[in-house]
């Protein structure tokens, strides 16, 4: 019996997601962590801009959406995951940023982790004030030109997480899964909070 790796290692959660509304550093944070954990962080939004850039056909799809600040339809958005999370580097576990977002790719989720014979660990959700959230977007908006990072289009992308991302927190809190994290306070503050929310399991 060894069980040295796992007292040094205060964090064992490894099947996780990370929620929270746009603008809330979800993807700074899946960075940092899933570094921590030996883990691929998987940023559905992430690889749909590498596709978008490609010039894919699955870009080409994906960009019309991601313009408007509407989500992409599910069935394609469930099947690029399914793809991902098949990923020999993805076994061991992973961090899901930006997915799931609606109540049915919560379910296809539910399925994909049932064929890979397990279930999530934790989702850990950042809190944040939405006029922080606009802020935070206008500004990275004009560093990195993303261009679904324009006021208008933010504050439709705030009200589709509301309508349609927000009851799927309701949905893990009934498996008791969600960890709360001030995701207001600095960046380094925040990524401690989470290590420890997980570690307090
Ligand atoms: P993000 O970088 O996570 O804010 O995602 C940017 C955009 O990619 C979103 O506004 C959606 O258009 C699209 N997207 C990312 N993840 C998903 C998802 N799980 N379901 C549908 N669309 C998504």
């Amino acid at each position: 019996m060894n069980t040295s790796t796992s007292a040094a290692s205060p964090v064992q959660a490894r099947r996780l997601l990370i929620v929270g509304p746009p603008g809330a550093g979800k993807g700074t944070q899946a960075v940092r962590l899933a570094e921590e954990l030996s883990i691929p962080a998987i940023s559905t939004g992430d690889i749909f801009r590498a596709n978008v850039s490609g010039e894919t056909e699955l870009g080409v799809l994906a960009k019309s959406y991601m313009d408007k600040g509407e989500y992409v339809p599910d069935s394609v958005t469930n099947d690029m995951v399914r793809s991902r999370l098949g990923e020999a580097d993805a076994q061991d576990g992973f961090l899901l940023d930006g997915y799931p977002r609606t109540l049915d790719q919560v379910e296809a989720l539910d399925g994909m982790l049932t064929e890979l014979g397990t279930t999530l660990d934790a989702v850990l959700l950042l809190v944040v004030e939405t006029e922080e959230v606009v802020g935070r977007l206008v500004e990275r908006g004009k560093q990195q030109g993303r261009s679904d990072d324009t006021e208008e289009t933010i504050r439709h992308r705030l009200e589709v997480y509301s309508e349609q991302t927000a009851p799927l927190i309701d949905v893990y809190e009934k498996r008791d899964l969600v960890r709360r994290v001030d995701g207001m306070a600095a960046i380094d503050d925040v990524t401690t909070s989470l290590r420890e929310a997980l570690a307090g399991r």
